[in-house]
């Protein structure tokens, strides 16, 4: 890493690949010969064009999206897409089943709830402090429901999918904020995946929705802002209205980086790689606990603590002289949490565990 950068390890926003940033440092000032910045140019000019087509097509290559998918970028970011969500296909029925495994995933149920005659919880951790992601058999799914929720990976809690339910014709929704392009998906197994970007991709903002193109019948509610009606946008190209022009142009980078690096094989096989660093070394000794179910892990976010409040305290004050800054656990789970997103090297992890051996050895 660059002399002065230090590992973040921020759940979101978070860190981004150093390549991508000197290449929006050095586009800077003149953007694709334009003359000008990426953030001075129209969205309806050449050369913002071929930036939001390159997005949508990288998305569409890099995550495997079968053809009868649509890529859409929307405004509001993943809570944004809470609302949205019910009211663009929640309208047959009216009723949704929604698992809470979380707290973005209970969110996005009370959202509903506002616009849905019914927004079900067909299964929930919550008892167990959402330690653990509730199984296919724990689900109780209607049939008739217009479509099932699901939060991919927990960002405050730490755990994340390891089966993608089964929900007959119902079409699956999953929240995949904290986990798009970590790994590959089986796209084909849903029916909308959405994101807020800032996590893996990009700056805040923005929302990436992938959708199946026969969702984009059904019909909007009426109360639906025209910004957030799916068909429309997919019409529009996602430019029915300004769009954020800087964070999809981030997220073309990236996704250019992506393929760059090998794909989601490679960033899976190097997200493992950390990920099993950090898990291995929590369960190889006593003095910190992780205390999420082993199979439901995250990848992404680990959560771990002492098991006393002031260790936690002492261990995150102690960061910043090792150059890391945000290893405090979300104030709903408290402890520390060390997000290794695709940015993070695995030195970043390495260094970690070198403080935590320290602190540990210092405070026996
Ligand atoms: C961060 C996050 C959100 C919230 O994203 P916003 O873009 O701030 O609305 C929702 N869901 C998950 C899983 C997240 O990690």
């Amino acid at each position: 890493m660059t002399e002065g950068r230090i590992y973040n390890f921020s759940a979101g926003p978070s860190m981004l690949p150093e390549p991508v940033l000197c290449k929006i440092r050095d586009e800077m000032l003149n953007c694709g010969n334009s003359g000008m910045s990426v953030l001075e140019m129209s969205h309806r000019s050449k050369v913002y064009d071929g930036i939001i087509n390159a997005a949508v097509e990288n998305v569409k290559e890099v995550l495997g999206v079968p053809d009868n998918y649509r890529v859409l970028f929307l405004h509001g970011g993943a809570s944004g897409m809470f609302a949205a969500v019910p009211m663009n296909i929640g309208t047959g029925s009216g009723i949704a089943d929604y698992v809470v495994s979380g707290n973005f995933s209970g969110a996005a149920q009370k959202e509903a709830k506002k616009y849905l005659k019914e927004a079900r919880i067909a299964g929930t951790s919550e008892a167990d402090n959402f330690t653990y992601i509730p199984k296919q058999a724990d689900l109780n799914l209607s049939a008739d429901a217009d479509y099932v929720h699901v939060c991919w990976n927990n960002t405050i809690f730490g755990t994340k999918y390891s089966y993608i339910p089964e929900t007959g014709n119902v079409p699956l929704v999953a929240d995949m904020s904290s986990s798009i392009m970590s790994e590959p998906v089986d796209v084909s197994k849903f029916g909308i995946i959405y994101a807020g970007v800032q996590k893996n991709l990009a700056p805040a903002g923005l929302a990436l929705m992938i959708i199946r193109e026969d969702l984009l019948e059904r019909e909007a509610m009426k109360i639906t802002p025209k910004i957030w009606n799916f068909k429309t946008e997919a019409e529009k190209n996602s430019m029915l209205n300004t769009p954020a022009t800087f964070p999809i142009y981030v997220v073309k980078l990236v996704t250019d980086y992506l393929k760059e690096q090998g794909g989601l094989a490679a960033m899976k096989a190097r997200n493992e790689e950390k990920a099993a660093l950090l898990y291995d070394d929590l369960d190889s000794q006593d003095f910190y606990k992780s205390g999420v179910n082993k199979e439901d892990r995250s990848m992404m976010n680990v959560v771990f603590r002492t098991g006393s409040d002031e260790l936690d305290k002492e261990f995150v004050a102690g960061q910043a002289a090792k150059g890391f800054s945000n290893l405090k656990g979300h104030r709903l789970v408290g402890g520390m949490r060390a997000s290794i997103y695709n940015a993070m090297p695995k030195e970043g992890v390495e260094a970690l565990i070198d403080y935590m051996k320290e602190f540990a050895a210092s405070h026996q």
